[in-house]
């Protein structure tokens, strides 16, 4: 943990910002728009229900893939419509719950959590390099699913998104 947090703490803002292109997509639905949204048009026009949310375009979630927003305390707050059909929930039922409710890392050893957590919270706090790990929905065994993991906002917030 503490080689993780000095990890962290190094990183600078970057100056090859404009080489890492960012797109806005839709926290509900999904879809993305090449146009930069007003501050008072945060509001998908595709679905009308999900809010804008911008992400580095190597994260941002692709047509039909599933993905969920996760704040730096682990808790949901939003879930894509392909992800309430992938993991049969609904995103009113889950909305502050802690995200392991759902997920968990496929690799049941200690490491396997601690870097799930650790994975989330970094992402979250503004470590926008993409990671990639595996996970199964929490009451499922046997299973497991491609994550990525990335930064997403504003609010700063963890962009995963199901493979
Ligand atoms: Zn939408």
């Amino acid at each position: 943990m503490a080689s993780g947090e000095r990890a962290f703490l190094r990183l600078v803002p970057s100056t090859t910002e404009e080489l890492r292109p960012s797109q806005w997509f839709c926290g509900h639905c999904g879809a993305v728009t090449d146009e930069t949204p007003a501050p008072a048009a945060r509001i998908c026009g595709d679905c009308g229900l999900g809010m804008l949310l911008e992400a580095r375009a190597d994260v941002v979630p692709q047509a039909g893939e599933a993905f969920l927003i996760v704040d730096a305390s682990l808790s949901i707050q939003a879930l894509s419509a392909e992800a309430e059909h992938l993991l049969a929930i609904t995103e009113h039922d889950v909305i502050q719950h802690p995200v392991t409710e759902l997920l968990t890392p496929a690799d049941a050893e200690a490491r396997g959590a601690e870097a799930f957590a650790t994975t989330i919270m970094h992402a979250a706090r503004g470590d926008d390099a993409p990671q990639r790990l595996f996970v199964r929905p929490a009451n499922v065994f046997g299973v497991r699913m491609p994550l990525r993991v990335g930064l997403c906002g504003p609010p700063r917030a963890a962009l995963l998104v199901l493979e």
